[in-house]
């Protein structure tokens, strides 16, 4: 069963001779439950294409369709109730509230749409993400590492249908970047949580069920973990 349905998606950003076309007519399926990694040169577009996936901008051409919604016909309130329930977003920097501790700021995404945490899923999420002990540590006593890792659970607390990570190791040391990788595997095998990473580390990609390839906003290379 598809999660992820995109078709001629296509993004142009400025207008006339500053024109920049960013995503020149990518056409992705992504089933429930697979792991996706996205490289490509710096400007290939694959932040571009997150963003799109995400309904935070919206594409010049095409369409997006995330667990049967087609995310363009959403009007402003229901696009970001959309991106509250459905996607999980991770980025490089982790972006968390300094003055909450792990646990509030794991929680935050929720408590702002006026829901809770399920309790049993937040205690799992603490214990695979190796935050247990850490919970009601504030951001700024942890490690990058460590940062990320609650970034990360805060992305999932919702149980999205879909995470999202754009660079979520372009910050952090080679063995932080291992062992985040090995995080998101586990939260995918746990879970059957669909991952679509953007990556430039061919061997973080190399951990997905699947990569593709992206250069000047076209996918050139779609291929299984061989
Ligand atoms: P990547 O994430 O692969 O580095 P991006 O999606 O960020 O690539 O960028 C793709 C292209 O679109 C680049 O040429 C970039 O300069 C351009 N671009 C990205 N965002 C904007 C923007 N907000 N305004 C104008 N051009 C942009
Ligand atoms: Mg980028």
């Amino acid at each position: 069963m598809e999660l992820l349905h995109c078709t001629a998606l296509k993004k142009v950003y400025g207008k006339g001779e500053a024109a920049v076309c960013a995503l020149d007519g990518i056409d992705l399926t992504v089933p429930r439950g697979e792991f996706l990694a996205v490289v490509g040169a710096s400007g290939s577009g694959k932040s571009t294409l997150l963003h799109l996936l995400a309904g935070v901008d919206k594409p010049t051409a095409g369409q997006v369709c995330i667990d049967g919604v087609d995310v363009g016909t959403l009007n402003p309130t229901q696009a970001a109730l959309f991106r509250r329930r459905k996607v999980g977003l991770v980025y490089q920097f982790f972006n968390l509230i300094p003055t909450l501790s792990v646990e509030k700021n794991i929680a935050l995404p929720l408590l702002l749409d006026k829901r809770t945490p399920d309790p049993a899923f937040l205690e799992e999420l603490l214990r695979t993400l190796g935050l247990t002990e850490k919970r009601r540590a504030l951001p700024g006593q942890l490690s990058g590492g460590q940062q990320q890792r609650v970034a990360i659970a805060r992305a999932l607390c919702a149980r999205p249908a879909l995470l999202l990570a754009d660079e979520p190791t372009g910050n952090l040391d080679r063995k932080n970047s291992a062992e985040i990788l090995d995080l998101l595997t586990l939260c995918h095998r746990n879970w059957g949580q669909t991952i679509l990473l953007v990556t430039h580390d061919d061997t973080l990609a190399a951990q997905a069920d699947r990569v593709i390839t992206l250069s000047d906003g076209r996918i050139v290379s779609d291929r299984p973990r061989g």
